[in-house]
């Protein structure tokens, strides 16, 4: 009786665990007090044994089990934003591109770096410089649609992947997020982001090559200027060299942000 309501611990949600755990009970004491009510008070040894020994082991595995979910939503997740971390990144992106490779769908990878963090951390101090990065953090996931996945990846660095978004969806959206971030002004301290993006498309879509591209492109948007969006070269069936878009060109923002 005691096995089956561990397994049944160790598998489940509490409230299963629970109706398991009233069924192995019910069943116990019906064989017992049940069959020989004078013989189980008598000697009521064996019963309370077991039952003790179904409660310790059943509360030891229920403990085992809340903490190693624990640890696991610890392992991907970031403390600070509440963002999935680079744990998480890579098994979700080799999902995402056998999906996109299926649907023939492009996927979007977009590298987006606080501008000028350090000089904030130095300005205001390093809590603030925290509450800046959880405020950009919040702003951002909530720009984006549910299935849109963002990650931080150390630092005052993010990473955001966009499924079916192609090069210039992924400029507009690029351009929305900078646009987002200088006018929630986090903590009330005026702050940017500079964002690179790269694409692609059924076989072509590979981790490395889309966060190398990404990266160059960041590279561009920073000696840009910042605050701007870069994406990188264009593949041969989309238009255009290096796309820019700034965003603070006032009529972009007032387009964007309507
Ligand atoms: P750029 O516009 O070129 O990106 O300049 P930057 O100042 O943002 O870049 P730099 O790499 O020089 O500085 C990043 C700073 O971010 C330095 C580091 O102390 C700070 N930082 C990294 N992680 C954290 C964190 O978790 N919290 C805080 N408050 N600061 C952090
Ligand atoms: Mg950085
Ligand atoms: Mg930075």
């Amino acid at each position: 009786m005691v096995l089956p309501a561990a397994i049944v611990a160790a598998r489940f949600r509490p409230r299963v665990v629970i109706a398991g755990l009233v069924i192995t009970v019910a069943t116990i004491l019906a064989c017992t007090l049940g069959v020989a009510p004078n013989a189980t008070i008598k000697d009521p040894v064996d019963v309370m044994a077991t039952l003790a020994l179904l409660a310790g082991v059943v509360s030891v595995v229920w403990a085992l089990q809340a903490a190693e979910l624990h640890h696991r939503g610890e392992a991907i997740l970031d403390p600070l934003t509440g963002l999935l971390n680079r744990h998480a990144l890579l098994p979700r992106f080799i999902e995402l591109a056998c999906q996109a490779r299926i649907s023939r769908q492009p996927v979007c990878l977009m590298l987006c770096d606080v501008d000028e963090f350090k000089q904030i951390n130095d300005e205001h101090g390093h809590d603030r410089g925290d509450a800046v990065l959880r405020d950009i953090a919040y702003e951002l996931r909530k720009r984006l649609r549910s299935f849109e996945l963002i990650y931080r990846l150390g630092g005052e660095e993010f990473l955001i992947l966009l499924p079916g978004i192609g090069r210039r969806a992924g400029i507009e959206i690029g351009g929305r997020l900078c646009a987002a971030v200088a006018n929630a002004r986090p903590t009330g301290i005026r702050t940017t982001i500079s964002l690179g993006l790269s694409s692609a498309c059924g076989e072509a879509i590979d981790y490395d090559t889309l966060f190398k591209e990404a990266d160059e492109a960041l590279y561009k948007a920073k000696h840009g200027g910042r605050n701007r969006v870069m994406a990188a070269p264009a593949a041969e069936d989309e238009e255009g060299e290096h796309e820019q878009l700034s965003a603070l060109d006032e009529s972009f923002l007032a387009s964007l942000v309507a």
